[in-house]
């Protein structure tokens, strides 16, 4: 694990590779589905072996649909600095759809089929930890 400035709001979702997020998910070992996040177990009810492994899922994909959070979530849901926000729905690699933030939008001007790549994006400072990051989908125009 590297220390590229902060730690993670969740475990087992995502990791930094010099810096450079990438999502964890299990692939079936057997029919090839992809699963994000991780699954105990294949769900494919044609799958007979059902044998899984840790993957990495593509870092790109297609904004597939979305939805704006224009009010404050509640305290569990933790990050500084709220305003509304954007979750998309992204299909990566044409193998797996994973929601998560949207950075980098306008969020009066999200186009369906937006090219995006992942991202990695403070949410809050922990006292104790410093900096706590999430992972997040930004267009991939404005790398
Ligand atoms: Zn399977």
């Amino acid at each position: 694990m590297s220390s590229a400035g902060g730690s993670m709001v969740a475990d087992g979702l995502f990791d930094l590779d010099e810096g450079a997020p990438r999502l964890i998910g299990t692939r079936c070992t057997s029919c090839g589905t992809l699963y994000f996040p991780q699954a105990p177990s294949c769900r494919n009810p044609q799958c007979r072996e059902k044998a899984i492994e840790r993957a990495i899922l593509p870092t790109h994909g297609a904004l597939l649909s979305y939805t704006v959070q224009r009010y404050r979530p509640p305290p569990l849901f933790r990050i500084d600095d709220w305003q509304p926000y954007a979750i998309g729905l992204v299909g990566l690699g044409d193998e797996v759809e994973v929601m998560g933030m949207l950075s980098g939008f306008a969020l009066d001007a999200i186009a369906i089929g937006t090219r995006v790549r992942l991202v990695a994006q403070p949410l809050y400072r922990d006292a104790e930890r410093g900096p706590v990051l999430t992972y997040a989908f930004a267009p991939e125009a404005a790398a």
